[in-house]
């Protein structure tokens, strides 16, 4: 499929979601990292932004709860293109209330090709990158075809 380059600003909005066993996880991440992550804008769902303010000593743009429909937020804004990096700590040991919100979240990310950790590993990899501090041409897969697609006529 052909594609077209949507950049990413060399400011990230990064959005940050963890499940409760793993938010003291991603507040240990956010704190070790926290000099990288000042260069970038942080939004995060609710009780997860509250945390990281605390820490950070510095403004998060909280959104709704996780299961009050956070994700489904971050997913929306991911496809506005408000979105341009996810650190997601789900939680793989226990079953989450907003299951589906989760999937629908995880699939907009590979929609529209934005770079996404769930795990600490690869948020490292990811704050590491150099390409987090410049511009990147995001190539978005051409979904115009699809969008031109005849439909069936009654
Ligand atoms: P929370 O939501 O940050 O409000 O806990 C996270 C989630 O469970 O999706």
């Amino acid at each position: 499929m052909a594609a077209t380059i949507h950049p990413l600003p060399a400011r990230k909005r990064i959005a940050m979601v963890a499940h409760d066993n793993r938010k003291p996880d991603l507040i240990e991440w956010a704190e070790h990292n926290k000099i990288q992550l000042a260069r970038h804008e942080l939004f995060a769902t609710g009780t997860t932004g509250t945390l990281l303010e605390n820490s950070l000593d510095r403004p998060v743009r909280k959104l709704l709860s996780g299961p009050l429909g956070g994700d489904q937020q971050i997913g929306a804004m991911i496809a506005n293109g408000e979105i341009d990096v996810l650190i997601f700590f789900w939680d793989p040991m226990e079953a989450q209330p907003h299951d589906t919100d989760i999937k629908a979240l995880l699939r907009l990310v590979v929609v529209w090709n934005i770079p996404m950790a769930c795990d600490r590993a690869t948020a490292d990899f990811l704050i590491t990158s150099p390409l987090m501090h410049g511009i990147y041409d995001r190539q978005v897969p051409d979904y115009s075809t699809y969008l031109k697609r005849k439909l069936p006529t009654s």
